[in-house]
């Protein structure tokens, strides 16, 4: 029997995406891959409010991760975590060798403007990164705020934004607010299968790329840029049946609208946060930090998560365990891709039953 994943990420993918992938292959140097290349560009320029070029990688989000601090420091990078995709960052960078200092709040907190600045004036850097949403916590960061601060005050470090868990399901308008690289992953939001993820990417931060020196060879923003720009290809042969998925997908967002698609993962979050409340406690005391994609719940009756799920199991649910320090602690709900309330109320009324919390 299949089981629904409310996990965050990967989730479940609709059918119809899913039949996509089984699109036989084209040649990838050919000028239907050009097409397909090109209106995926279209697509995506449009979830990520954007007219920057967006680069597709053929792996998962870290792949861009890594490539955009490789790519794009050359003094030294801050990274601002408030969990353990932020910690991540900060490993990427000294797996590389890139010089990085750490700034870090404690999980279930923000990262704020006043932060940011406050820690940017410790040293000379030229690449912030952040997470917009960060997935172990279940919390949004102030990110328009942070970037306002940052075209005022320090207009000429490069903004790298993780918004694996949320793009294509919160707002984050990129030119608007003027981040430098936002990545994303193919496998939350955007509702298919693993293997893909895309960043937009300013001009200034590949002239900027374009003057560092080993930028490695398959996640270099400028290798892959290059490729785009004068072919609409890429350096390496992509994953094809993800481009299938993804264009029939772009076509399903468009459809449904960016509006409607925010304000659907919106509701989904309120009926978990509600949930979380009434029964248990959310990790993020500050309401106005709580992520509209991932609730991340306080495990206050104390039960073994690994047991819960193998109770929901039957009725066709998974939910996920805590991240990292978090585990056991806490565990988390995804509300996020194509999974609507009914969806989410069909979880909790048997999180309920299997539980026996009082309905
Ligand atoms: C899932 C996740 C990642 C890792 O992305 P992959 O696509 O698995 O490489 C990074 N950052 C955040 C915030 C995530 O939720």
């Amino acid at each position: 029997m299949h089981k629904k994943l409310f996990i965050p990420g990967p989730i479940d993918v609709q059918e119809d995406v899913l039949a996509k992938f089984a699109t036989q292959q084209i040649g990838h140097r050919g000028a239907e891959a050009s097409r397909l290349q090109r209106t995926l560009e279209e697509g995506l320029q449009k979830v990520f409010q954007t007219e920057n070029r967006i680069l597709i990688s053929t792996s998962s989000g870290t792949g861009l991760m890594e490539g955009a601090v490789r790519s794009c420091t050359k003094e030294r990078a801050a990274v601002f975590s408030c969990g353990s995709f932020g910690d991540k960052f900060y490993k990427i960078c000294k797996l590389n060798g890139i010089p990085a200092d750490k700034y870090r709040v404690e999980m279930g907190e923000a990262i704020t403007a006043d932060y940011v600045r406050e820690n940017l004036l410790k040293g000379k850097y030229d690449l912030i990164t952040l997470q917009h949403n960060e997935t172990s916590s279940g919390l949004t960061n102030p990110l328009g705020e942070i970037m306002a601060m940052m075209k005022e005050e320090f207009p000429e470090i490069i903004t790298v934004v993780d918004a694996v868990s949320s793009l294509g399901g919160m707002n984050i308008p990129q030119d608007e607010w003027g981040i430098d690289i936002l990545i994303t992953s193919s496998q939350k939001c955007f509702g298919l299968p693993a293997g893909i993820s895309f960043a937009g990417v300013t001009e200034r931060s590949i002239e900027k790329a374009r003057t560092i020196e080993n930028r490695g060879l398959y996640f270099d923003y400028v290798t892959l840029y290059d490729f785009i720009l004068k072919k609409d290809q890429y350096p390496s042969t992509p994953t094809l049946p993800h481009y299938f998925g993804l264009e029939y997908q772009l076509e399903r967002m468009e459809a449904e609208g960016l509006e409607n698609r925010f304000k659907r993962h919106h509701e989904m979050a309120l009926e978990v946060q509600a949930f979380a409340k009434k029964y248990f406690a959310l990790k993020v005391k500050d309401e106005k930090y709580l992520s509209d994609t991932i609730t991340c719940v306080e495990n206050t009756r104390g039960l073994n998560i690994s047991e819960v799920n193998k109770l929901l199991e039957p009725k066709g649910y998974i939910i996920a365990n805590g991240y990292g320090d978090l585990k056991d602690v806490t565990f988390r709900i995804s509300h996020m891709g194509d999974y609507t309330v009914e969806d989410v109320r069909g979880l909790l009324d048997a999180m309920i039953e299997v539980l026996g919390l009082e309905a």
